[in-house]
């Protein structure tokens, strides 16, 4: 289970500061009373940003383990949610799709960009479609990174939404959230459709 490590820090931050150190969790989340064995767990590692740590508990009676999220980092994802919103803010405000994604991870190659953009738009315009439902004050929002910021007010909007979410966050998908992930309708067509046909053929995963 994942759970909110609120902090103001940013990714580089946390890792300098090694802040998973300073993560606290008293109390296990399933069992009121003390006696179930809930005991810190170590940390585990992530690949990026490189160095980052995540502070684990673990309840013996409950079988569960519990993973200190801190509010800079994506759930679920590599690397920070800044680092998700600069890359769908650059396609919602790229003249073509095919200009947005320039430049992006040359090391994975045009189809593994046009993959790796096409799950954070799904998940993150899934969101932000959710949160216009479920929160009033995002009623009147489209669901794209540049209406959550106008009215939120904020330069980053992904970060503010962790950790204003409260309880939505066990709803909302990752990787702002801590729910499942959504599944896509069958014979629905991706959000990012690459318009002119160049792409060699998708290697199967
Ligand atoms: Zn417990």
């Amino acid at each position: 289970m994942q759970i909110r490590f609120a902090t103001a820090l940013s990714a580089d931050e946390y890792v300098r500061q090694q802040a998973w150190k300073d993560a606290a969790l008293d109390n296990c989340p399933i069992h009121s009373k003390d006696g179930c064995g809930f005991t810190r767990h170590g940390t585990y590692s992530r690949q990026s940003p490189e160095g980052t740590k995540i502070a684990r508990w673990y309840c013996p009676d409950g079988h569960s383990t519990f993973s200190l999220i801190p509010d800079c980092l994506s759930s679920r994802l590599p690397g920070s949610l800044i680092d998700v919103e600069t890359a769908i803010n650059k396609v919602e405000n790229a003249p073509s799709q095919e200009a947005a994604v320039y430049g992006f991870r040359i090391d994975v190659g045009l189809t593994g960009v046009l993959r790796w953009i096409r799950r954070r738009l799904f998940l993150i315009h899934t969101t932000l479609r959710l949160l216009t439902k479920l929160v009033p004050a995002f009623h009147d929002c489209q669901p794209s990174i540049s209406s959550f910021k106008a009215t939120l007010g904020v330069e980053y909007a992904l970060p503010v939404l962790r950790m204003s979410a409260g309880a939505y966050l066990y709803v909302l998908p990752p990787p702002i959230g801590f729910g499942p992930r959504p599944q896509r309708k069958k014979g629905k067509k991706p959000p990012f459709q690459h318009k002119t046909g160049t792409d060699p053929p998708e290697k199967r995963e």
